[in-house]
């Protein structure tokens, strides 16, 4: 039939299910609450902020997350519009007062002719019908067994661990050092796949005392930490002993200095390069649930990264996600079943705003599948481009943690200068070039939206 079942009422969801409804397709909205509850949701609401009521920068010309606020606005984006009319002020950034808000969202879904809500668990991935699963990052346990039995265990996550990224521009090469443990590797991209910040005893040692002394986030209540064994935070690892991280992330060995080739470093940190473009290195083995003040600075403290500046700081949290790169098309279908989407957080990206853009483009590919007109994957200049290009091959699969929007998954805009003082035009140089091919993409696809 052509009707579009929706699993999950949340940002994705509702967002995918409301550009679909605009398409002229009806939809089913599936949301297991209020029947069926979270630990974090506390109502019966689509479209629910389970934690901070902030959308972060709406700075669309500076900020790779501003900018994913201006493609929905330009999308006739549901969540974006609702935002709009619930804003608190925030300088830049955009809050929103959250129970108005879903509120809002869950009146004009229901308001939509072509939208109706079941309010039931699904547990199951069908194998006919046109499907997206919106289930987010506490999707239920039914669901979960049955996605898990149809990706293999390994495929899908019930926790992250999210080892900080940094922003390859930002680190200090006259300190860090370009080499692969015991220099394995035969290519080019192996050997410059891993990269080096050595420390003296003195540096390890105040490294150690700063991690044990800051301050670190509380697992929320019902999060459990029974996940630990394989990813301990690495404060955890400290505590357990003040040699334990040079015997383990941290150790030495299969490394030399060129910077300085006759002095033994008492203890390396290595990163590993995060995406295809280079741009993004994430520093091994560094999961934490230290607070993002108090990781900044002790982060810093490592040689060669004291100018660092984070594509996104580290964390641990339940979170169910699949492991997109090896899964989905770059139409967010399950390769294995494409009757079935995947959007939102599920897909392993972060955050209500980037899960709302993965369900804005599940809903328009979806419904445009079913019209017969299939529509394009945006160009991976875009915000949205960039993150669906990540998700669905970009990243490297096998380290694959969820992410946030950020320049680093955009590719280089050519001829520009280079370093801290380049930053604000190479910003302004992604986000012309991206809005540019946003709207082309919109128009290029516009069949009969309405
Ligand atoms: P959700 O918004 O969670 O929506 C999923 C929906 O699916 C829910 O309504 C759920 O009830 C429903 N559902 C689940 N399983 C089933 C099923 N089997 N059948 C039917 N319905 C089902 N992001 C931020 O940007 N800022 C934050 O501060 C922040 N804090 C967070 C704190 C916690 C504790 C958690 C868990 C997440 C947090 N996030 C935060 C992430 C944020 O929740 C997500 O980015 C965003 O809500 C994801 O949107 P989504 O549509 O993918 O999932």
């Amino acid at each position: 039939s052509d009707i579009l079942h929706i699993v999950g009422g949340g940002m994705a969801g509702s967002e995918a299910a409301w550009q679909a409804a605009h398409m002229g397709i009806d939809v089913v909205i599936h949301e297991m609450r209020p029947k069926v509850e979270t630990f974090a949701h506390k109502t019966g609401n689509l479209g629910e902020m389970v934690c901070s009521n902030s959308f972060r920068s709406d700075d669309s010309e500076q900020n790779a997350v501003g900018l994913l606020h201006w493609e929905m606005r330009a999308a006739n984006g549901l969540i974006m519009s609702c935002a709009d009319q619930n804003r608190l002020p925030a300088g830049g950034a955009l809050a929103v007062d959250r129970d108005p808000f879903a509120e809002t969202v869950t009146a004009r879904l229901m308001a939509h002719p072509r939208i109706s809500v079941s309010y039931e668990e699904i547990s199951t991935l069908p194998d006919d019908g046109n499907w997206i699963f919106a289930t987010g990052p506490l999707t239920s346990a039914g669901l979960g067994t049955a996605i898990a039995a149809e990706t293999g265990a390994e495929a899908l996550a019930f926790f992250d661990a999210i080892a900080p990224i940094v922003y390859f521009d930002s680190i200090d090469m006259s300190r860090a050092w370009m080499q692969s443990r015991y220099d394995k590797g035969e290519t080019e991209a192996e050997r410059t796949a891993y990269l080096n910040c050595p420390m003296d005893r003195d540096q390890y040692e105040a490294f150690i005392d700063a991690l044990l002394a800051a301050d670190k986030t509380e697992f929320h209540e019902g999060e459990t930490a029974t996940y630990f064994d394989g990813c301990l935070p690495i404060e955890v690892m400290a505590e357990r002993g003040r040699e334990t991280l040079r015997h383990g992330p941290m150790k030495p060995v299969g490394l030399t200095n060129p910077h300085q080739p006759d002095v033994k470093a008492h203890a390396v940190v290595q990163l590993r390069r995060d995406n295809a473009l280079g741009t993004l290195y994430n520093i091994v083995g560094f999961q934490t649930k230290m607070k993002y003040g108090a990781q900044t600075e002790v982060l810093r403290m490592i040689p060669g990264l004291e100018n660092a500046s984070f594509a996104r700081l580290g964390g641990i949290h339940r979170n169910t996600f699949l492991n997109s790169p090896t899964l989905l098309d770059g139409q967010m279908r399950l390769k294995s079943r494409p009757n079935v989407r995947f959007a939102g957080q599920i897909t392993g990206v972060e955050g209500y705003v980037e899960s709302a853009a993965m369900g804005l483009l599940a809903g328009r590919m979806a419904a445009g599948e079913i019209l017969g007109h299939p529509v394009a994957t945006p160009p991976g200049t875009t915000a949205s481009g960039a993150l669906i290009t990540h998700i669905s091959g970009g990243a490297e699969a096998k380290t694959f943690q969820p992410m946030n929007v950020n320049f680093g998954l955009f590719p280089p805009v050519q001829g520009l200068k280079g370093g801290r003082r380049g930053r604000k035009d190479r910003y302004q140089a992604y986000t012309d070039r991206a809005k540019a091919d946003w709207l082309g993409w919109l128009e290029q696809t516009a069949l009969d939206v309405a």
